[in-house]
């Protein structure tokens, strides 16, 4: 009832508890405790049920976030699942990881003068409240179709399109060169922020839901692109960015400096179990060293926040902005701040030092000059203001860029953009190739999970219109 509604003017904003700052250092856990079903209740009803939701509109995925607030606040939660897992295959996921300070939840009506509805973690709520509850189950189509659809790159681009292909009743397989499906969900994305359990229960339902997973399986090298498209009637490219960003200055390849996805993927394997000669023999394992990370995104706040998790004996974040002008997430800065990370705004790299292996990193001071194209500052170098960071460890978390794709699938048609994403078509995301599609990261640039999910569930639709059309043109012909 609407009256159950309504209640951010007497009741506050309630995270759910996070776990001690000495708790989060010693392990790989998740930092947010689960709400209570008293909590998640209270809290989805501070909702002011807009007319016009703001929540809704800067959702990437047009989450229905009212209803789904609203059904939470009267305990109907088996319906909230069925509403929230309508637009988004991962909503356990997004509740976890979506930077909703700068999507839904900062763009809360009542975020102004009362705080934010907690959408992101109402929505976490009801999502493993339906794990729990057994709601979630392998799904069967209503009907088989005989076409077949490749997918390469099983991240959530990828993923989020098998299952919509899938539901339509097409056979879907999906390739990796991984081990493991999830793409950096898996492999990226630390523990801390999302546990593996809750990525492998999501891509285990879909090979239950006859989706074929072919991990070890790389395009380029175990097949071509001619090889999968002669196997599919249609294909999609979901293989994310994965080749790190430069950075041009002295010493840059000598020992003890690595690239940020090395360093995490070694920590994710070590977390899942494997064996990591590199983290084994203490080339990737921060225990005991003194660390500098260079970045201010997401992947530098999770290399900083492992790197406390390993024990290492301090953890530097070298960022050439300030904090007000960061891309990470405010929320993923302030708990790095509070795990013991420290933070030098205003700063860039001038050089490593060190004999073969790092001892230091020279820095200068940045100033932030004009506005630029994007009306983000720019950051000028200030003269003379060279100053030097005792270090053994440096992480580089610069930024990603596409693998030459043409070349590596052995396609050289393919169109690319001078950046090396993918060109696509819009609205059919269709590329130049007849029937081979693209989604997620390798059409954006390196970007969120949402929109990996969103891109895929287009992509989806659009492959479903394609292979209609071709039939329903055969059958004319025939
Ligand atoms: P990916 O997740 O990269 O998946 C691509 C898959 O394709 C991979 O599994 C890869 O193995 C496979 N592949 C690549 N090439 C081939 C080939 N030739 N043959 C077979 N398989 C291939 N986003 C958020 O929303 N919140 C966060 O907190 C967040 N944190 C992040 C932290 C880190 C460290 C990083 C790097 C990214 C983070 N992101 C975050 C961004 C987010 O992970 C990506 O935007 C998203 O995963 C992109 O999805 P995708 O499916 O396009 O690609
Ligand atoms: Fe917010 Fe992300 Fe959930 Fe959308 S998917 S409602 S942006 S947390
Ligand atoms: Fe509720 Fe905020 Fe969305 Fe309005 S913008 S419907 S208050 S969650």
């Amino acid at each position: 009832m609407a009256d159950d509604m309504l209640k951010f003017v007497s009741r506050a904003q309630a995270m759910p508890d996070k776990r001690t700052v000495d708790t989060r250092r010693a392990d790989f856990g998740e930092i947010y405790a689960p709400y209570d079903p008293k909590a998640a209740a209270d809290q989805a009803a501070r909702c002011s049920q807009c007319g016009i939701p703001y929540c809704h509109i800067h959702c990437p995925l047009g989450n229905n976030i009212p209803d789904w607030l609203k059904l939470t606040a009267e305990g109907r939660l088996e319906e909230a699942y069925d509403l929230a897992s309508a637009t988004n295959n991962m909503p356990e996921i997004c509740g976890r990881i979506c930077p909703q300070d700068r999507l839904c939840e900062g763009n809360c009506v009542i975020e102004k003068d009362f705080d934010a509805v907690t959408i992101g973690s109402v929505e976490k709520y009801i999502a493993d409240t339906a794990w729990d509850q057994g709601w979630v189950k392998p799904f069967t189509p209503s009907r088989e179709r005989g076409e077949s659809v490749g997918i390469i790159g099983a991240g959530p681009a990828g993923l989020a399109a098998a299952e919509e292909l899938r539901r339509a009743g097409f056979q879907v397989t999906v390739y990796d060169r991984h081990d493991r499906p999830g793409g950096l969900l898996t492999y990226g994305i630390p523990g801390f922020k999302l546990e593996k359990h809750v990525v492998l229960r999501r891509t285990d339902r879909l090979t239950a839901s006859g989706i074929t997973i072919q991990c070890d399986f790389e395009v380029g090298r175990d097949a071509t692109m001619a090889d999968l498209r002669a196997k599919h009637d249609a294909i999609l490219i979901a293989t994310g960015v994965y080749r790190p960003r430069d950075l041009k200055c002295p010493g840059v390849g000598m020992d003890g400096i690595h690239a940020a996805l090395d360093y995490l993927i070694a920590s994710n394997r070590k977390g899942l179990g494997d064996t990591v000669p590199a983290f084994d023999d203490g080339t990737l394992d921060a225990a005991g060293k003194h660390v500098v990370v260079i970045g201010g995104g997401d992947t530098a706040m999770d290399c900083v926040r492992t790197a406390v998790r390993q024990g290492a004996a301090s953890v530097k974040c070298l960022y050439r902005r300030d904090r007000d002008n960061m891309p990470g997430s405010v929320r993923e800065v302030q708990n790095a701040e509070e795990e013991g990370v420290d933070f030098v705004w205003l700063s860039g790299p001038e050089a490593f030092l060190g004999d073969a292996h790092v001892s230091a990193v020279r820095a200068y001071r940045m100033a932030l000059g004009a506005a630029d194209a994007t009306g983000r500052r720019a950051p000028v170098q200030v003269p003379d203001s060279s100053f030097q960071i005792d270090c053994d460890m440096g992480i580089l978390a610069l930024g990603f860029e596409p693998e030459d794709l043409p070349v590596l699938f052995g396609e050289p048609a393919l169109r690319v953009t001078r950046w090396g994403t993918v060109t696509v078509d819009h609205p059919t995301m269709m590329t130049n190739l007849d029937g081979v599609f693209a989604a997620g990261d390798i059409v954006r640039g390196a970007s969120l999970v949402v929109w990996a999910i969103r891109d895929g569930r287009d992509a989806a639709e659009q492959i479903t219109s394609y292979l209609l059309s071709k039939t329903t043109a055969k059958g004319a012909a025939a």
